[in-house]
């Protein structure tokens, strides 16, 4: 089924229902909140009668700017719903469980689909943004469909976001087009930038301990560990800890790296990034997954994040090997 008719049945579905309930996945970023927000504020807008809840079992300190969601609802209301789950692959992630009560599901997603779980899916991987397809969706049927500066911020968010503020290889001029329309509607960027971007003094301390402490392996892999102890130290939360992924994003010959962050419950989470060459097979074999070139995995050992950062090796080694162009 060509995507203009998958957006056309997805519309169709909404327009047939008046509950919509949106989900998102847990430890929401921007695009995630971005693009429910966003969606949810365009059905507001254009469907007035209609009831429209976000019902997410979890939030983002930084992103709190953006205003809260509604409060999770009795089981019993999930039952005539309309369930819309954006930016999600697998069921797993989704933030709130009780997703599964809904009459009927719909998917809308820009991850490399591992798994299909609802009977309507619209994804496309090759978007640099769940908020780009939603940007999407606004602009092909915006003879029907309304939006303002608060949806258009949501929106225009997760595809600054998600996209590395345009910078990203899978940003298109589809993207740019879309980012232009969702723009002109008059985002506030100054202010949206603020929030994204402005650091504290002490964050910049940490950041220059953190360029002290990174390793690089022979082939290039640059990494960190972040432990409960470091957080503590630095006043830092899960959030901003799992940030310094991108303190290694700029390192010559380093075309992959990697951030550990240490859970609570012993378990350590894995941010992998990359330049030119694919880490999602790898993020796959350590409980995770994600794009090419940005995962997410979880190791349980000392011993298994030591494999993780060899196999990241070889992965580099082997790509130096055969390919030219990389820097
Ligand atoms: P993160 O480093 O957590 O921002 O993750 C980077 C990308 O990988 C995001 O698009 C996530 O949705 C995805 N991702 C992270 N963790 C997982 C996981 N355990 N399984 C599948 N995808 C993941």
């Amino acid at each position: 089924m060509l995507n203009l008719d998958k957006m056309q049945t997805i519309l169709n579905k909404i327009k047939e229902n008046d509950k919509i309930f949106i989900f998102r996945h847990f430890r929401p970023d921007g695009d995630a909140v971005g693009s429910s927000k966003g969606l949810a504020a365009i059905l507001k807008l254009t469907y007035p009668e209609k009831k429209i809840y976000l019902q997410n079992a979890d939030f983002s300190g930084y992103l709190s700017f953006l205003g809260g969601e509604d409060e999770i609802l009795p089981d019993e209301e999930y039952a005539d719903a309309l369930g819309i789950v954006v930016d999600t692959a697998t069921q797993d992630r989704i933030s709130n469980k009780k997703y599964s009560l809904c009459r009927e599901l719909i998917k809308i997603d820009h991850h490399i689909p591992i798994e299909s779980y609802a009977p309507t899916e619209w994804v496309e991987e090759e978007r640099s943004s769940t908020c780009e397809m939603i940007a999407h969706f606004y602009d092909t049927f915006r003879h029907e469909l309304k939006i303002d500066v608060e949806a258009a911020t949501y929106i225009y968010t997760g595809m600054v976001t998600d996209s590395g503020r345009f910078r990203f290889r899978d940003v298109s001029g589809e993207t740019l087009r879309l980012a232009g329309t969702i723009l002109s509607v008059g985002v506030d960027t100054d202010t949206l930038f603020a929030h994204l971007y402005l650091k504290e003094f002490d964050e910049l301390k940490f950041e220059a301990y953190v360029h002290k402490k990174m390793k690089i392996t022979e082939g290039g892999v640059a990494y960190i560990y972040v432990d409960n102890k470091m957080k503590e130290q630095f006043g830092l939360s899960d959030e901003t800890a799992g940030n310094v992924v991108s303190l290694m994003d700029s390192i010559k010959g380093s075309i992959i790296w990697l951030a550990f962050i240490e859970n609570k419950d012993g378990s350590t989470r894995v941010r992998l990034r990359s330049r030119f060459v694919t880490v999602s097979e790898l993020a796959n074999k350590y409980h995770g997954g994600g794009h090419a070139c940005a995962s997410g995995a979880t190791v349980y050992s000392r011993k298994e994040m030591n494999q993780l950062i060899k196999d990241a090796d070889s992965l580099i080694k082997e790509y130096k090997a055969n390919n030219d162009g990389w820097m």
